[in-house]
């Protein structure tokens, strides 16, 4: 197995994030924790890359559509349909119509438990229960209230993989081989060296 210092993750900072000036406080979030940034790039993306990107994931449409339908269920709402794929199918279009709204930034994060520290700090994704110091509960106010009500995708800035294996699929979709680049952060020896040694003079 590799090291734990190996694992990668992949986050986009999304239209909201960009247009709100928020790509140098969102990396820097990321970059403070000792992770390295391995890959990053602005770029306008397209309908069917965004949608290829949520369905990388096969079981995506399903579980994401009874996850919705249960948190309608929950609040004591009626969801708007009883069909999982019809509501992904719904959430999807407004995804397509947000994410290529406006430039995003692609980024490779690095480190130990890259994938869930990632998202501890990125927060959970309805801003209005996201928890305080979080990027999403700190920087922005959508709830699923109120986009559902205007039919648009929730604006929570960020993108973050929920897991290694989703992050290795996502990279490879968002960025070629050569992208990734390789290279020794002296900061990484202070986190994951055995011996401290060579500081003292
Ligand atoms: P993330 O990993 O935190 O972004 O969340 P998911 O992967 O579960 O969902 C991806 C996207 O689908 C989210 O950013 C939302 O735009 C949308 N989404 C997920 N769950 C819900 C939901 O319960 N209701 C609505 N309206 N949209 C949702
Ligand atoms: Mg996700």
């Amino acid at each position: 197995m590799a090291h734990h210092k190996e694992e990668r993750t992949f986050v986009i900072i999304k239209p909201d994030g960009v247009q709100r000036t928020l790509i140098g406080e969102i990396i820097g979030r990321y970059e403070r924790l000792g992770l390295k940034l391995v890959a990053m790039k602005m770029l306008v993306t397209n309908e069917d890359h965004v949608e290829a990107h949520y369905t990388l994931d096969p079981t995506w449409r399903t579980v994401t559509g009874e996850k919705t339908i249960k948190s309608y269920k929950d609040k004591g709402l009626t969801p708007p349909s009883e069909d999982p794929l019809e509501i992904t199918a719904k959430i999807l279009l407004g995804l397509k119509k947000y994410m290529t709204s406006g430039p995003i930034v692609a980024m490779v994060w690095q480190g130990a438990h890259a994938v869930k520290i990632v998202r501890k700090v990125t927060g959970s994704t309805e801003p209005l229960s996201s928890d305080v110091g979080s990027i999403r509960g700190d920087f922005v106010l959508d709830s699923y209230q109120m986009s559902d009500t205007d039919s648009r995708a929730i604006r929570n800035l960020v993108h973050a993989s929920g897991s290694p294996e989703e992050a290795e699929m996502e990279i490879k979709h968002w960025f070629k081989p050569e992208e990734l680049t390789k290279y020794r952060l002296i900061a990484d020896e202070m986190l994951y060296d055995v011996n401290i040694d060579g500081i003292l003079e």
